[in-house]
């Protein structure tokens, strides 16, 4: 990167940028759809998002083909996974996300940085419209493999060489503080825990690596 900017804005993606949830019901919705025209059934999609309502978080796509008395095959399941992953997500950046990148300065760089199936997160980025909106570069670890997912440090000393810039230079905003902010830390980034309200996951249980602040929208930040 030629240009040189003062600082660097780093985000992390799902449930930082965009409410996660919003991705998940679209992606049932999808699911619903290719369930509808190989299957023959109907309402799989919102089977599928009652069972995420009530809390359930795992085997969801099994226990709803159930519901709907159909047998859970692996090659099915399979299919499934993979309209999910696949499917050009319905999403849009949190309001207060949208603000803050349309009111950013010219010495500042913004990027992000997010795990998942490499797949999946270029979708959610390119639905976004991120590349538009004034982020400069966005990496999706899973393109190193699964070894170089948060909190493997990669990402960000790659972040670090694009720019130009280290250390305090740059801050990381993230969701989770079991994974995100242990890297950032170790190369002494500034970090920000962002909490939204309606996101997925709820750390409270997990061992942790706390970030310097903690916010709940990024008019905070
Ligand atoms: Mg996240």
């Amino acid at each position: 990167m030629r240009r040189r900017f003062s600082r660097v804005i780093v985000f992390d993606l799902d449930d930082t940028l965009y409410l996660e949830r919003d991705y998940v019901f679209s992606g049932f919705k999808a699911v619903g759809r290719w369930a509808a025209a190989a299957l023959g059934v109907s309402g799989l999609g919102q089977v599928m998002r009652n069972r995420f309502d009530a809390g359930c978080r795992t085997k969801i796509f099994d226990d709803s083909l159930r519901d709907l008395g159909i047998d859970a095959q692996p090659a099915t399941i399979a299919r499934m996974l993979a309209t999910y992953r696949q499917h050009r997500p319905e999403i849009g950046l949190a309001p207060d996300a949208e603000r803050f990148l349309a009111s950013r300065d010219a010495a500042t760089a913004f990027a992000v940085i997010t795990d998942g199936f490499l797949d999946a997160q270029r979708r959610k980025i390119r639905a976004l419209g991120l590349y538009g909106r004034g982020i400069h570069m966005g990496i999706c670890t899973d393109k190193w493999g699964r070894d170089c997912w948060k909190p493997n440090p990669r990402a960000f000393e790659h972040v670090e060489q694009l720019f130009g810039r280290s250390g305090g230079a740059l801050t990381y905003v993230a969701d989770n503080p079991s994974k995100d902010f242990t890297a950032p830390r170790s190369l002494g980034w500034n970090t920000v825990q962002i909490v939204r309200p309606g996101r997925i996951h709820d750390y409270a249980h997990r061992q942790m690596v706390p970030a310097d602040r903690i916010i709940e929208t990024m008019e905070q930040f």
